[in-house]
């Protein structure tokens, strides 16, 4: 196993970012992530203003790791094995900021110590953790995407179904892939509709391998045999439409049906589904609802 510490801090997803670490395909890689506002927020009196010259607050990315065999044209896929919170998390508000920024008078943060490691007591309510990855990426097509701006390369998607026990289809664009993680959540809501989830600091492994000569157009998501498009856009009508049509252009290369009958159960058995609403480009997903069909990548 491959760990990555905390000191392996990048960005920006760019078609020149600079590997920290080689990995074999198939190898297991554990990667220490900062919490997206870069573990700097350790008391509920600090301000944004008392943060100015440090390092960028937002979402740094533990990482890239060059995946030795990974090229253009390929797909990197990713089992997400654990994902271990640290013992607290952090959110924080502001006037104008996010989904519901409107209505936020003043900043606000709260630090929640994680209870027993699996909840938080917010206000008296008992919230269970669902740990999940929300920044997750291989380097772009070309360009450069900062670490808040999903897009075909993955990235801030805030998918809250990217746990452990899911796994991860990337289309590789440069050499070595250049994979990286972080802004892990202990518990978001589709949509992620403030501005935050429950930021924490974790742990995280998963076993990367290569997939040599074929892609899709986007990051694919499966668990248990349940498969999902996972397409950013300027707006979500926009990243819906792209979703569907990943997913049945996915279909259509795996499935031995007219696109006319695939498009029929897709409206049966697909489900369109928000990711987040708060990013420069918005995310949606497309998912099977069942596990009714024999897919492989
Ligand atoms: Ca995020
Ligand atoms: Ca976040």
């Amino acid at each position: 196993m491959i760990e990555i510490g905390r000191e392996n801090q990048f960005y920006a997803f760019s078609d020149h970012m600079k590997p920290v670490v080689t990995a074999r395909d198939g190898e297991i890689l554990r990667f220490y992530t900062k919490d997206c506002y870069g573990d700097l927020l350790t008391r509920e009196d600090i301000r944004r203003k008392d943060l100015v010259g440090l390092s960028p607050i937002a979402n740094p990315t533990t990482g890239p790791v060059y995946i030795e065999g990974a090229a253009r044209g390929d797909t990197l896929k990713v089992e997400i094995l654990s994902i271990t919170p640290a013992d607290h998390g952090t959110m924080r508000v502001t006037p104008g900021s996010g989904g519901l920024g409107r209505a936020i008078g003043q900043e606000k943060v709260r630090i929640f110590p994680i209870e027993e490691g699996k909840w938080i007591d917010f206000n008296g309510i008992r919230l269970e953790l669902e740990p999940m990855i929300g920044v997750i990426g291989v380097a772009p097509a070309s360009g450069e995407y900062d670490t808040d701006t999903p897009h075909q390369h993955g990235g801030n998607m805030d998918n809250r179904r990217i746990t452990a026990g899911c796994t991860m289809y990337f289309p590789v664009w440069q050499e070595g892939a250049l994979f990286g993680l972080g802004d892990v959540h202990g518990l978001m809501g589709d949509g992620e509709a403030c501005i935050c989830g429950l930021e924490i600091a974790a742990q995280v492994e998963v076993r990367v391998s290569v997939i040599k000569g074929r892609q899709e157009a986007c990051p694919i998501w499966e668990k248990e045999g349940r498969w999902a498009t996972i397409c950013s856009a300027r707006t979500l009508d926009e990243a819906a439409e792209l979703a569907r049509y990943a997913m049945l252009d996915f279909l259509g290369k795996r499935v031995k049906m007219s696109t006319e009958e695939l498009a029929m159960l897709l409206s049966l058995i697909g489900d369109t589904a928000v990711c987040q609403v708060v990013d420069p480009l918005q995310t949606v997903r497309f998912a099977l609802r069942i596990n009714a069909l024999p897919l492989a990548f």
